[in-house]
């Protein structure tokens, strides 16, 4: 097989194009794709300062690399969940990276930082350890965003998990989720940074092929939890559907982003946002989730 641009050797095959490229012109092709997604979607610009959320795996150490390729001002973050050689190894690598790099990198550890981890949350508290960790990691990224003076917050999110997010959500009409689901997610509080999701037109298997080509390392190991979440299954039946029929999951979320979601938007909650009376993160009650969970944890 060629490359569709050059007539060289063909390195990787995206069915979904029906293209094939060699090394030189997929990272040209990479690179007008998430060019194309930050100027369509007025995502952000070289003025702005952004904060990369890196967890160590291929999507954010892409974009990492990419973003600072390009000169923007962008500082990564890393949460240490401590969850065994998992975190350990992820944190390791990413503090190489930045090393190698000279890049601007926050790394919270939250043992040091609030005395627990999430299994230890999770097993004191009787919350499933995907939730607590949603939850604290949630929380983390506005408040270093707010307390670094960053404008806008970066993720690594991929097709695959935008699909798999949006099947998730229309399975069990999740409306108030598929109003809010969109590659750009503006601030509606002061305290609360924009969240925007570059890669959100990209495969896995592109964002792989990319951290391969470049000779990026990468945690290749899946967080110990993950096993049997239904995310992993989502993404298990977009692959099979994907398979009998290339281009089904990109079709899937640009139809619902370009003719589907807006028939949500009566969904959109209208929530009160407070300060929290304990820590001031932004929050619906009085007292945040965050501050909450730790209550509870201080009473067992
Ligand atoms: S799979 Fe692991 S890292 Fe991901 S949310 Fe669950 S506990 Fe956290
Ligand atoms: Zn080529
Ligand atoms: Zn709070």
């Amino acid at each position: 097989m060629y490359c569709r641009r050059c007539g060289e050797k063909a390195e990787i095959h995206l069915r979904r194009h029906r293209a094939a490229f060699c090394s030189k012109c997929f990272l040209e092709y990479y690179d007008r794709q998430v060019n194309r997604n930050i100027r369509k979607e007025k995502m952000f610009g070289f003025e702005d300062r952004l904060m990369m959320v890196v967890s160590g795996g291929k999507d954010s150490m892409a974009l990492w690399d990419w973003l600072l390729k390009k000169g923007y001002n962008v500082t990564a973050m890393h949460i240490d969940l401590g969850i065994g050689e998992y975190s350990k190894d992820s944190r390791e690598l990413v503090e190489q990276f930045s090393q190698d790099w000279k890049a601007e990198l926050i790394v919270v550890d939250i043992k040091q930082e609030y005395g627990f981890t999430i299994p230890s949350l999770a097993r004191k508290t009787r919350r499933s350890f995907c939730s607590v960790c949603g939850l604290v990691k949630r929380y983390l990224f506005n408040k270093v965003a707010l307390d670094g003076e960053f404008n806008v917050v970066v993720t690594g999110h991929n097709l695959d998990d935008e699909a798999a997010t949006l099947l998730g959500n229309t399975l069990s009409w999740q409306v108030g989720y598929l109003a809010r689901q969109a590659p750009v997610l503006p601030s509606d509080h002061p305290k609360l940074k924009k969240k925007v999701k570059p890669l959100f037109t990209l495969t896995e298997r592109e964002n792989l092929a990319y951290v391969l080509i470049n000779g990026i390392e990468f945690i290749n190991e899946d967080c110990p939890y993950s096993k049997g979440a239904n995310s992993i299954l989502y993404k298990e039946t977009l692959n099979r559907l994907e398979e009998a029929n290339p281009g089904t999951k990109q079709r899937f979320l640009a139809t619902f982003l370009r003719k589907g979601r807006k028939y949500f938007q009566a969904y959109k909650e209208d929530l009160k946002l407070h300060e929290c009376e304990n820590c001031g993160q932004v929050t619906t009650a009085e007292v945040c989730s965050f501050c909450r969970l730790l209550k509870r944890l201080q009473q067992k």
